[in-house]
Formats: structure tokens, sequence, C-alpha cells
């Protein structure tokens, strides 16, 4: 069963119990679109502890106020399709600026006033397909007219909306980003104008919008628009850098890491600008050292997240600046390094001459016998297994042989052992 028709299902189950019941929000905007939905949420007349008694599998989702998970047989690899079930509600007072105070349950109308712009207040009725295959669709707020005119409208006034919940700011720019949409200019000013009142939204809600946006093929897009309308500084919390040109994001692959996009709006943003002029490596050390620690904590970045970012500056320190001075060997162990591949791309987009010149290398070097990162000739183990006591030498020993192994000087574990003889601070001679 698709999740359309899990959905559906339960619709009709609503229906025949006598409640109004449609689908609504993003996925009727995705749908009258023509994309695929990422989920079906469903909006009604009964009450949560009514939605529960008609279907006792499912349970209240906590997150949300007064949502149902509903369970439906029949979802991907013999699981549960889980439908949202929300009751039509109306929100009030908006104390802490994040959520509502309280909700009362009201009709589909209501229900369709406090959602955030007007072609994501749109509803389906599924089960009436006279008009149309897909449903006929029900719109209170003009949101058919702006999803035709490709354009984001905040429903009802703007500036209260925004004060509401700031976070709709960003919703509005993830939104106009991947639809490409216009962000219409009484709501673009609105969200001018509250620019810094984002500060006042939690950080984690901040850190998944801009997560969503970087990890979207449309991220330059996203981010110029934070730029626009001066919303870049409070989402990273930093001064405002302006409307600018974003080369490094507007480079980046379309499927590459959240980390990479990071860094490359990184490197956009940096106060001189070092990808449009003869870019100093210092720079990007000391962008790294400064302003990873604020991105963390502005964006909520997990521990892997801030590693790999970080990860990916210092790589591209590394292959501005030592990369000519090293021999194969370190030049193959930072390849084999986490995140090189990330930090080749960006190269490749600041330096393009020094970019082509590093990837014919990885080539070379991944064609040399063993590649990359062959396994290791000799371990720990068979310099215990050869009688050695393991003491401090070891790590040099170990270092020293497989050195030797990835510059092609020794071609076998005997020859790597033999050479680890000759090494000095060997106080046991293996037998
Ligand atoms: P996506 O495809 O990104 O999930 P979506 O429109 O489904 O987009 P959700 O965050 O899943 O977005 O929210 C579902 C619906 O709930 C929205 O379409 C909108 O009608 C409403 N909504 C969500 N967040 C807000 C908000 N902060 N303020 C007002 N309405 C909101
Ligand atoms: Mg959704």
């Amino acid at each position: 069963m698709s999740p359309r028709d899990a959905a559906i299902k339960i619709i009709r189950a609503l229906r025949d119990a006598g409640h109004e019941a449609l689908l609504a929000g993003g996925c009727v905007r995705d749908e009258l679109l023509g994309l695929h939905p990422k989920d079906y949420d469903i909006a009604t007349d009964a009450t949560p502890k009514r939605v529960i008694e008609l279907f006792p599998k499912s349970r209240e989702q906590g997150k949300a106020f007064a949502v149902v998970q509903v369970r439906v047989k029949g979802g991907p690899g013999g699981g549960n399709h889980a439908v949202e079930v929300a009751t039509f509600r109306a929100e009030h007072g908006y104390s802490d600026r994040r959520r509502p105070d309280s909700v009362t349950f009201t009709d589909a109308r209501a229900d369709a006033q406090r959602r955030d712009f007007t072609i994501n207040a749109l509803f389906i009725d599924p089960l009436d397909t006279r008009e149309r295959p897909h449903g006929r669709v029900i719109d209170y707020v003009a949101g058919l007219g702006d999803l035709k005119s490709r354009v984001i409208r905040a429903v009802g006034d703007p500036d209260e909306r925004f004060r509401e919940d700031d976070l709709r700011a960003l919703r509005a720019v993830r939104f106009a980003a991947r639809l490409g949409f216009e962000i219409e200019p009484r709501t673009a000013e609105a969200i001018r104008r509250h620019a810094g009142d984002l500060v006042g939204v939690s950080r984690e809600r901040i850190g998944d919008e801009v997560r969503r946006m970087l990890n979207h093929p449309h991220r330059a897009r996203a981010a110029r628009l934070l730029h626009i309308l001066s919303l870049d500084g409070p989402t990273l919390k930093e001064p405002c850098r302006g409307d600018r040109s974003l080369p490094m994001l507007e480079g980046v692959a379309e499927n590459a890491p959240l980390a990479e996009a990071l860094a490359a709006w990184m490197l956009d943003r940096a106060p001189d600008n070092p990808s449009l002029g003869p870019a100093e490596p210092i720079d990007i050390a000391s962008a790294s050292a400064r302003t990873v620690p604020g991105w963390r904590e502005a964006l909520c970045l997990s521990n892997d997240e801030r590693t790999d970012l970080r990860a990916i500056l210092d790589t591209i320190v590394r292959m501005e600046s030592d990369w000519p001075k090293w021999g194969v060997a370190r030049r193959k162990r930072l390849a084999a390094a986490p995140m090189f591949r990330s930090a080749l791309s960006l190269v490749s987009i600041r330096k393009p001459a020094l970019g082509a010149s590093l990837n014919a290398e990885m080539e070379s070097l991944e064609r040399s016998p063993g590649g990359i990162a062959p396994e290791p000739f000799v371990t720990g183990d068979d310099l215990v297994a050869e009688g050695y006591s393991p003491g401090p030498k070891f790590a040099q020993w170990l270092d020293a042989a497989y050195d030797a192994q990835l510059e092609g000087r020794v071609a076998s574990k005997a020859e790597a052992l033999a050479m680890i003889r000759t090494l000095p601070g060997q106080t046991t001679k293996p037998a």
C-alpha cells in the first residue's frame, strides 16, 4: 500500500464515523506541484481522544500538541505506515515566542489561518474525485493562486505571524529556495524587520532548518536569501555579511555532505572573502579556530558534524601550504584521512589549477602498489611475535615501516620486518 493509500484509508474510516477529515499542509502543496510528498498529514474535526478510540493502535505524539500517530498495515518492508492525524485547531498566545500557550479545537477554515504560508494552508478531500482524480482542493487563504504564481506569502498579517514564531522566517527561506519561489514583498519586508528576533528561537530549531537548507541542492539559493534578508547574522550568531556572491557554496556538488556545505559557506563569508582573491592559507586556519566553535553553538552541530567541518578546513590548509613539501607517504596519509574528498572539492573551486593537479596526482597514487591506504604489512602483534617487548618505540617503528610501505621501499612483511631491525632504539633483538 502506498503512503497516500494509507492516509486515504484513515480518512475513509474517520468519515464513516461521521467526522470531517482532509489531507493537509505540505503533502497538498507538493502534490499540487507534481512533487513527491515526503509524508501525508491528515487534519480532522475528531478530537485526539476520538481518533485513539477509532484507531486503538495509535498513540499521541509527544512533540506537537494533540497530534495522533495512526498506524496502518502495509508499510515498507512489511512494517506499518505511520500517519499523523491532527485535530483542526486555533492557536492562542505565544508568550515564549515559540509555541502557542494553548490550542482550541476548531474547523478547517480556522485551522488554515494558523498555518504559516498560504501554500502550506491548503487541504485536499481525496474522496471527492469528481473533478480531479487527486481529489477536491479546499482553499480558504487564496493559496492556489500563490502556488500558481510561485509565491511564499504569510497567512494573515505577516508582522504578527513572525512575531508569534520567528522560525517561520527560516521556513520561508527554505521553501523559497527548495521550490524556486519568490517571497512576496510584504512577507519579505516583515522577515527583514523581525530578522533580529531570531535570537529568541531555540538553536536546535534553527540548526535543524539550516541543516535542511544546506542538505538540499538549492543550498546556495537558500544562503543567498538569508544574506539578502539579513537573517545570516542572527542564524549564525555573527555580524551580517550583506548580500554577497557565494561562489564556494554555488560550486558544491549536489549531494555534498553537510560539513562540506558548511565549510563552503564559511569560506564565502570570511571577511576578506578569500575565495575571490589570492587566498592565504593562514586565513582558513584562523577562520576555522575562530568560527567553528561559534557555528557549533549557533546551529547545535553534533560532535561528528563539528569534527568533519574542522577536518575539511584543516585539510584545505595542508593541501594549499604543505602538500608541495611532502613526500609520497605523507601525501597518502592525508589522502586517506576523513573528509579528504570534500576538502579536495573545495580546493578545486578555490584554486582550480591546484585542484586539477591534486586530482591528477590522486589518480596516480591510487594506481601505485597497494593504493592510498593499504593494510600495513607489520602490526604491533607481529613485533611481539618477533620477540620485541612492547614499548614507546613500537609506534615509531610501525610508522616508519608503514611510510616505507606507502613509498614502495618495502614490498612485503619480511622486507618491512628486516627494515625495522635496522632502526635505532632496539633494546631486545629478536632471536
Ligand atoms: P516539509 O516537506 O519540509 O515537511 P511541510 O510543509 O510538511 O514541509 P512541516 O514542518 O512538516 O512542513 O509542517 C506541516 C504543516 O504544518 C505545514 O505545511 C504548515 O501548514 C504547518 N506548520 C509547520 N510549522 C509551522 C509553523 N512554525 N507555523 C505555522 N504553521 C506551521
Ligand atoms: Mg511535512
